[in-house]
């Protein structure tokens, strides 16, 4: 075992030169973006309705998503990952008082959109893998379940297999909140393919970017049709114009809101969609050269790497291992973040990561807009949310250290953090951490 001193005792890190940071396609927007951007500018009709689809770069990032996740239908959302949450909780029929099972980590968005929809978040553990946990999701279906959520968390698939088995049984639908798992795959199927539907972001954090924006794919077109009704006000009258009756049958009526996407996101949408693999490709080889450093060291430090579902469809922008105690976790984060690698622990009560339920103050107080409480008024049974009604979430995400990567990382850099793996790893056991 290499023994070299520590950053944190005192000794050189193992990287010296600050990291790019754990960011995707945003480090990516170059003069392919802004020429996009300016050409849509220049058009003069950021309005998407006002362009044929076949001139239209939403229509066609919505086309870029059918090829990829092989869906029917694709509806691409200004209104971010979550009003593709939104209008896809819409489009599956979840109504005032319904049940949806969520995952307790899953950034706060997943949450709102069931509120902001009338249904009721039912919280539930995430097993190893930080993911949603079938046991539990299985555990907590009542008579009012309606829609299950899983959260394909960092980069990493959830195990679609047992909980589509769930949801088939127990007669559920299912919403694939696929935000921080782009172009990620499960036994080689596109990750928002899977379910019912899928719920993309583009927003700043996610590995592609539009700005702002998100894409719903379905193969449902009954779901497509009432997600579509619900993201324009106007949508039926946008159709109609567009002779949308040769599509067959009627679309529905009601009302909806604004949540559709400009012409000059979707042009920085379609570039940044050409670059999706390029960004998977490189996160995944480092992402196997940095598990292959963890190996060398992992038994010996105690360190047991997060369980990733489908190690294939990984998207490898994120490295996650527990440690046997809260406070080796802390140990290993800090020592990590002293050789230059910007590790952390997932769950530290100073932190208030809303992407743990524990931070969710107007969930866990249910906190509305206005003083009816709805739509908790709406539950068809008492709902009780505490602090500590995860243990094993809690449990997992306390011992948990997490590294986000970057396809902007040199080899160098990389040699460096897998170096920082060893030094640390290769002390973490004799501490008795
Ligand atoms: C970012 C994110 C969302 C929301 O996406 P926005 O585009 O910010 O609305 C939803 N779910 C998860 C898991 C996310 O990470």
């Amino acid at each position: 075992m290499t023994q070299m001193k520590l950053a944190i005792d005192g000794g050189e890190a193992a990287v010296r030169e600050p990291l790019p940071p754990a960011l995707h396609g945003v480090l990516e927007i170059g003069e392919e973006e802004e020429r996009a951007v300016v050409a849509a500018l220049r058009q003069r009709r950021p309005f998407r309705f006002l362009n044929k689809p076949e001139e239209s770069d939403a229509a066609k990032l919505e086309a870029g998503y059918r090829d990829l996740c092989g869906s029917r239908y694709a509806l691409a959302l200004g209104g971010g990952g979550t009003g593709a949450l939104t209008c896809g909780l819409i489009g599956m029929g979840v109504s005032s008082g319904d049940e949806v099972i969520i995952p307790g980590y899953t950034y706060i968005a997943t949450a709102a959109a069931c509120l902001v929809v009338g249904a009721i978040p039912i919280l539930a553990e995430v097993d190893d893998s930080l993911t949603l946990d079938p046991a539990d999701v299985e555990r907590k279906i009542t008579p009012h379940t309606r829609a299950i959520i899983p959260v394909h968390m960092r980069g990493t698939p959830a195990d679609m297999i047992p909980l589509m088995d769930i949801a088939r049984r127990h007669g559920l639908r299912v919403l694939e909140d696929v935000a921080q798992a782009n172009g990620g795959t499960y036994r080689g199927r596109l990750l928002g393919a899977i379910g019912d539907a899928g719920a993309f972001s583009f927003q700043h954090y996610k590995m592609i970017t539009a700005a702002e924006g998100g894409m719903l794919v379905t193969d449902d077109e009954t779901l497509y049709r009432r997600a579509a009704i619900r993201h324009d006000s106007a949508m039926q009258f946008w159709r109609e114009a567009e002779g949308g009756a040769d599509e067959g049958g009627a679309w529905p009526s009601f009302a909806g809101e604004n949540l559709r996407l400009d012409e000059v996101r979707a042009a920085l949408g379609r570039v940044q969609l050409g670059r999706l693999a390029g960004i998977l490709e490189r996160c995944r080889g480092i992402k196997r050269r940095l598990m292959q450093a963890m190996a060398e060291v992992a038994e010996y430090a105690k360190w047991s790497p997060q369980r990733v579902t489908d190690e294939a469809g990984d998207c490898g922008i994120s490295l996650s291992f527990f440690c046997e105690s809260p406070d080796a976790a802390r140990w290993s984060a800090e020592a990590l973040a002293a050789e230059g690698v910007g590790a952390g622990t997932i769950y530290n009560r100073q932190i208030p990561d809303r992407h743990i339920y524990t931070h969710w103050d107007y969930v866990l107080n249910k906190q509305t807009h206005d003083t009816t409480g709805w739509p908790w008024t709406a539950a068809r049974r008492e709902i009780r949310y505490e602090k500590k009604m995860l243990p094993q979430t809690l449990n997992l995400l306390g011992r948990c250290v997490t590294l986000g990567i970057s396809q902007r990382w040199s080899d160098e850099q990389v040699e460096g953090v897998a170096q920082a793996f060893r030094k640390v790893g290769g002390v973490a056991g004799s501490r008795g951490l």
